[in-house]
């Protein structure tokens, strides 16, 4: 059973950073959203110049002034970085990347990370690999301080690990600091690796297989996002929501059930022009929950 939400839903999007970290409140606010996700940095650069001292004061003011609090907030991590690499070299580079990541987070006040776990490249084990992401995680905690290492699952397109909630619960296992491990479950990745979303039922199953897994109490986030590709088909491609394959129910019991109260839920959708409509029937939903009787 759907266990009703009475509490808050916090509902955004991935908005763009362009012109400085500073900017991402402002477009969250101007389509209705109480959290939003960003990148600090380009995410397509290894190098970024470090957040200078105006930027993270105008960050901190703009987040204050509108609201947003720092559990709320979702940063993204670089593409290019790979936890889990065999080899050494690109490894270390990871590594060093994902450490500039975490403080930069820091210095902006933030509590989150999200990133994706890693790629073994058909190089190493499954096992090797995700060994190797959780050390990394392990190094991280020990150079930053407070800031949580938000696991994504992934559609498990290629050599990405992270799509089975096994390797999630695999990771966690191995991570020392239990208290700065989380999860962010991507809708649209859960579906294409195979775990069903389509109905209020499916849901239902689907969820209990985490809270099985890997445990409810993991999960500090997730992406809402509908599927261009089928069931299983380990193909990452979004769809605005009700427009893929999962379909308006999957979000509708997210909106509706109190296990995805208080942390953000945020839309990678494809069409940012409706983010706001997407939003807006989120919370619709979400009321709907709150009013009626049981
Ligand atoms: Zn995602
Ligand atoms: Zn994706």
């Amino acid at each position: 059973m759907l266990k009703k939400s009475s509490g808050s839903k916090f509902i955004g999007a991935h908005v763009s950073a362009a012109g400085g970290v500073d900017q991402a409140p402002l477009r969250a606010k101007e389509i209705g959203a109480n959290a939003f996700a960003l990148f600090t940095k380009n995410q397509r650069q290894w190098a970024a110049k470090p957040l200078e001292e105006k930027t993270i004061r105008a960050f901190k003011a703009n987040c204050q002034m509108l609201g947003y609090q720092s559990q709320h907030i979702l940063p993204h991590d670089s593409y290019l970085i790979n936890l889990g690499a065999p080899e050494e070299e690109k490894l270390n580079k990871s590594r060093e990347a994902f450490i500039d990541e975490m403080q930069r987070c820091q210095q902006l006040g933030l509590s989150l990370l999200n990133f994706h776990p890693g790629s073994h490249l058909k190089k190493i084990s499954e096992q090797e690999c995700l060994s190797k992401i959780a050390e990394s995680i392990n190094l991280a905690h020990q150079a930053v301080p407070d800031v949580i290492a938000v696991i994504e699952n992934t559609a498990g397109q290629g050599t990405n690990l992270g799509w089975k909630f096994e390797h999630l619960a695999e990771i966690i296992e191995q991570v020392e600091d239990k208290e700065r491990v989380g999860v962010c479950l991507d809708t649209c990745h859960t579906f294409a690796a195979g775990y069903d979303l389509r109905s209020f039922d499916a849901c239902e199953e689907t969820f209990a297989e985490f809270e099985r897994v890997v445990g409810m109490h993991y999960l500090r986030a997730m992406h809402i996002n509908d599927s261009k590709s089928l069931l299983g088909s380990k193909v990452d491609r979004h769809h605005a929501l009700g427009k893929g394959e999962i379909g308006w129910d999957c979000f509708e019991y997210i909106a509706k059930d109190a296990r995805f109260d208080g942390i953000p839920l945020i839309l990678e959708t494809i069409e940012p022009d409706i983010w706001k409509d997407e939003i807006a029937q989120l919370r619709r939903f979400h009321l709907e929950s709150t009013t009626q009787s049981a």
